[in-house]
């Protein structure tokens, strides 16, 4: 009969990244029909513009940032992304091989 390696849980939504992104419509001004490679232009040069506003605190103009937080389902011993395996009616880590101590509750 095979060894276990121990147990493990599953550890749910844990933070792992956050990045910004920041909506620049408030210092473009609109025009109409414009392409969208025409747009993207200038969103670029925006980009450089809020690079400067940053630097200097001058402008008056609207920035708008949004957090942007990843999260994923983790196991608790090896901390990869939870992904198990189920043998002989018993769920393990598919990455440590650690049995599932407890299953997470099905949501419908
Ligand atoms: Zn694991």
């Amino acid at each position: 009969m095979e060894t276990k390696l121990g147990f493990c849980t599953k550890l749910k939504d844990v933070l792992v990244d956050v990045t910004v992104e920041a909506d620049l419509s408030g210092m473009m001004y609109y025009i109409p029909d414009e392409s969208p490679e025409n747009k993207a232009i200038r969103t670029v040069k925006a980009i450089g513009d809020f690079e400067d506003f940053l630097r200097d605190h001058r402008s008056q103009d609207l920035v708008q940032l949004s957090i942007v937080k990843q999260t994923m389902n983790m196991c608790s011993n090896c901390k990869e992304v939870w992904d198990t395996y189920e043998e002989d009616g018993h769920d393990y880590c598919g990455y440590c091989g650690f049995e599932v101590q407890v299953k997470e509750a099905k949501r419908d």
